[in-house]
């Protein structure tokens, strides 16, 4: 039900690729509240402080699966968005580079917690949040997404850096 209700977008936001877009999710209010129990109900046997999330779609999904597992949110934004010291990661897009920024004080060491954005593909930019938790000395886990692309190995890319991914479908 879920993966049916994710629109593809051929040759956005360039020729040659399939956007998987999930504001067709978004806007079935049976599709939404059930993709958010469907990622809550994974995580029922664990505790998370925090679920950190990536802007922007991550915001969405993340906020959300907070309130449901009882966990306070925070955001994972671009630069010179966060308005109090932050640390900062840069990564390496396909083309290109962009960064990561949080809060220095949004985790505090030893608190658990759960990375969530929309997709993941080659993980490029979940492992720039992983680093950022990392630095702060908070435990991550724990990786969750409406939508994984398997073929871009960015499960696995997770997985060889100790973190457990779950996403509610898959496109090839
Ligand atoms: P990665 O860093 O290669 O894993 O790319 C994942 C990031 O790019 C996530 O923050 C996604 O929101 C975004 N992204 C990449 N491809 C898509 C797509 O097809 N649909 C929606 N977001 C995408």
């Amino acid at each position: 039900m879920i993966e049916a209700l994710i629109r593809t977008i051929p040759d956005y936001p360039k020729p040659g690729v399939q956007f998987r877009d999930i504001t067709t999710l978004l806007q079935d209010r049976q599709g939404f509240a059930a993709a958010i129990d469907a990622l809550s109900l994974h995580y029922t046997s664990h505790a998370f402080d925090k679920v950190l999330a990536i802007e922007s779609r991550g915001f969405i999904v993340g906020a959300a699966l907070a309130i449901q597992l009882g966990a306070g949110f925070v955001p994972a934004r671009k630069p010179g968005k966060l308005p109090a010291a932050t640390i900062s990661q840069s990564y390496t897009l396909e083309y290109g580079m962009d960064a990561l920024e949080l809060h220095k004080d949004a985790i505090q060491p030893g608190e658990r917690v759960l990375l969530v954005d929309d997709l993941i593909a080659t993980g490029g930019t979940a492992m720039a949040a992983v680093a950022l938790v990392r630095q702060l000395g908070g435990l991550l886990a724990h990786a969750t997404f409406i939508v994984d692309l398997p073929d871009l190995g960015g499960m696995q890319r997770l997985q060889s850096a100790g973190i457990r991914g779950f996403a509610l479908c898959q496109f090839e």
